[in-house]
């Protein structure tokens, strides 16, 4: 059932949203630069270059996998899967929970209203969206948006833990409760996980990747508060302090 929608509320949010994550001004404090100039600097070797293209083909081979997929009955009603996007080198991967209306009509992750604020946390962190991952839990769209159910998750989860052991991103970003616990493998609700680094196992024998849990950028724009946005920009620099990124100042409006 279509939900009535309060028009002024989504205008005020959209120019709120204009403001915030955006109006930041990129001062860059002497001297925290230098870990973004050395990473512009680098000279790719053509080892690095022939690796860079295994993972893009690798990532690429999953995306037709998720394409054909049937597992579930998400697979017979989707428009279009939506496997992913981003680099494959990226340092930090978004992990959302499933494609919405937008993102089933595009096939890209968080192009719709959650992912244009989405896109204002990744600029407000200095960084281009080319740079990092963004992927889902899930990589068809629930009816009505409805929550995954755990049959679909156990289904899909193998093609986002396959995309992260391609990747190996430094930090996993889960936007909001379903990411970071179904990634977490627990039961807390977000509140409790979430402005805390927590470990991230992707197989034996592999490090665990530090998982940062924040709310998902769609729960932000109904729960539009000075106090959720400071609380996501706190996660986000704990993100960048970790990675030795220098942490832009801006304010969260
Ligand atoms: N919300 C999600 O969790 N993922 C998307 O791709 C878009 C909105």
């Amino acid at each position: 059932m279509e939900k009535d929608v309060d028009i002024d509320k989504v205008v005020r949010q959209h120019l709120e949203m204009e403001q915030s994550f955006s109006g930041f001004a990129l001062k860059g404090k002497a001297g925290t630069t230098e870990p973004q100039q050395q990473q512009d600097n680098h000279v790719q070797s053509e080892a690095e270059a022939m690796a860079d293209a295994e993972k893009a083909a690798e990532l690429e081979k999953i995306a037709e996998e998720v394409h054909q997929c049937r597992k579930c009955g998400l697979g017979s009603i989707r428009t279009n899967a939506v496997p992913g996007e981003g680099s494959p080198n990226a340092r930090i991967m978004f992990v959302g929970e499933g494609p919405g209306a937008d993102e089933d009509a595009q096939g890209r992750p968080f192009v719709g209203r959650a992912g244009q604020l989405l896109d204002k946390v990744i600029s407000a962190m200095g960084l281009k969206r080319s740079e990092v991952f963004i992927g889902n839990i899930l990589k068809c769209r629930p009816p009505e948006n409805r929550d995954p159910r755990a049959d679909e998750i156990i289904n899909c989860l193998p093609y986002l833990q396959r995309q992260i052991e391609i990747i190996e991103p430094e930090i996993i970003v889960a936007l909001g409760a379903h990411a970071a616990k179904t990634l977490l493998n627990t039961t807390k609700p977000i509140g409790q996980l979430r402005g805390q680094f927590h470990e991230y196992y992707s197989g034996l024998g592999r490090p665990p990747i530090k998982l940062m849990a924040t709310y998902h950028t769609a729960y932000l724009l109904r729960n539009y508060s000075q106090e959720n946005r400071r609380r996501v920009w706190e996660d986000m620099k704990k993100v960048l302090t970790e990675l030795g990124l220098p942490i832009p100042e801006h304010s969260t409006g």
